[in-house]
């Protein structure tokens, strides 16, 4: 059984579940709407949507148009292409629940450039003007809607009749199957790792596309970058660098070594995080706001400090069990639980927790960081509206979820050791709070 299956009770599964295929979706173009054609006004679209009804909400909602398909099937097969055939280094995941060890080729860094250098490189030259994606990125969306639905079915059905490795199967409930995914590491062949397609070169990359899209487009229209712009974009981009300077540490995280691959994280990554994530400078587009080169300025660095923080976070957690408990963490020999679990094969295992350094404020320090860090890139957009903030509010409530979903799965994992460490270091997420 896949371990998600066990954190929630199958009410809120269900719940969750609905909630996720029926709002998400019309979720999505709402916002784009509201962004790219209400000024950013959630009352605006709110009256029109009272005044017009459910047409009025069927006319907004884009068709998928061939041009939208050609940007996705060009972005993705140039993506896969990437994962495929850019050198790396070979890098062993964490053993999985069934006792297996996924290998991957570290290539996300050398992906990143290129991406980003051929995409600035087509603007450049007048080979493809990116404001041409802004301009139909409703019909993208919409086209991501659908075609990210359908790929999740192939997903499932793949799971039934093909499964990559022995960390798959069915709980049973075909809904929870297709909620919460079959496989822990699909594969096509033996190279090509889905959820590293799904999670890391599609939609992180896209953030990163999508950023420098925005700035791209306000340029278009006013002839220049506003400073909220350019510290949006910047401290997106930052976190987006540190996220593929750091991809084959994600490769230990709970989306890729615990989720399962369905709809719960392979839509999120291929739909929610190009619309969603992106939205702050979707607002940004039409609001050319000015903050003073010293507001800019001190938005950036906090910006910056706080993605640094959360870097470090990782890095010392990685770094620990990477070494074994062999090294420094803030300057002194780590104080740690060895905890021992046993796999769903019967083997016992150990596991080191490290309970010194970041690990040693909460349990999940590292999500403070990374919301403070949503804040600072969206601030720029000040605060005429709420819509810029969904991000960080949508954010807060994933990771206090996610906080509780992996404190359950360590407890059932580690008993007693997970006890211990939640008596030496108490707070969940915030020190001396929560
Ligand atoms: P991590 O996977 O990095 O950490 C949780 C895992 O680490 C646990 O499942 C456990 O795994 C192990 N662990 C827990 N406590 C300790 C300890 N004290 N010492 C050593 N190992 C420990 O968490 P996330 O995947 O949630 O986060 C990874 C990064 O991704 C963070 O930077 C986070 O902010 C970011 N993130 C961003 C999101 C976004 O949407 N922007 C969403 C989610 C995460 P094991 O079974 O190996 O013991």
């Amino acid at each position: 059984m896949a371990e998600s299956k066990t954190v929630h009770s199958p009410l809120v599964t269900y719940a969750s579940m609905l909630s996720l295929l029926t709002l998400c979706p019309p979720f999505v173009i709402l916002l784009w709407y509201t962004m790219v054609h209400a000024d950013g006004s959630l009352f605006q679209t709110w009256e029109y949507l009272r005044q017009n009804g459910l047409q009025g909400f069927i006319d907004i909602w884009p068709r998928p148009t061939a041009i939208a398909w050609k940007i996705i099937a060009c972005y993705a097969a140039f993506e896969a292409a990437l994962q495929l055939l850019l050198p790396g280094r070979r890098v062993e995941g964490p053993i999985s629940p069934a006792g297996n060890r996924p290998v991957y080729k570290a290539n996300g860094m050398a992906a990143y450039f290129v991406t980003l250098t051929t995409y600035l490189g087509l603007w450049w030259f007048g080979i493809f003007n990116p404001t041409i994606v802004y301009d139909h990125l409703g019909e993208i969306f919409s086209a991501l809607i659908f075609g990210s639905l359908v790929f999740c079915v192939l997903l499932h059905i793949k799971g039934h009749l093909a499964p990559s490795s022995t960390d798959s199967g069915s709980s049973g409930n075909v809904i929870i199957d297709f909620y919460w995914g079959m496989e822990l590491y699909p594969r096509i062949g033996k190279n090509f790792d889905i959820k590293v397609f799904t999670n890391c070169r599609f939609g992180m990359m896209s953030w990163a596309v999508l950023a420098v899209t925005y700035s791209i487009k306000q340029y278009e229209l006013n002839g220049r970058v506003a400073d909220s712009m350019l510290v949006n974009t910047i401290l997106m981009l930052v976190y987006v660098t540190k996220f593929f300077w750091w991809e084959a540490g994600y490769w230990n995280t709970m989306d890729i070594a615990h989720d399962r691959a369905g709809f719960y994280i392979c839509w999120g990554c291929l739909v929610w995080v190009p619309s969603i994530y992106t939205s702050p400078g979707m607002y940004l587009v039409n609001h050319p706001i000015n903050l003073g080169t010293q507001l800019a300025l001190f938005i950036l660095v906090a910006g910056i400090l706080c993605i640094y923080i959360n870097y470090d976070c990782d890095r010392q957690r990685q770094e620990f069990r990477r070494t074994n408990g062999k090294c420094l963490v803030w300057g002194r020999a780590p104080s740690k639980i060895v905890a021992s679990y046993t796999t769903t094969s019967g083997e016992t295992k150990t596991s080191l927790l490290l309970t010194s350094g970041w690990w040693g404020l909460s349990r999940h320090f590292h999500y403070v960081p990374e919301i403070s860090a949503a804040f600072f890139w969206t601030v720029p957009a000040l605060f005429n509206h709420f819509l810029p903030y969904f991000y960080v509010v949508f954010l807060t409530i994933l990771l206090l979820d996610r906080a509780k979903r992996d404190d359950d799965r360590c407890r059932s994992k580690y008993g007693k050791h997970w006890k211990l460490y939640c008596q030496k270091v108490p707070y969940r997420v915030i020190p001396g709070i929560y």
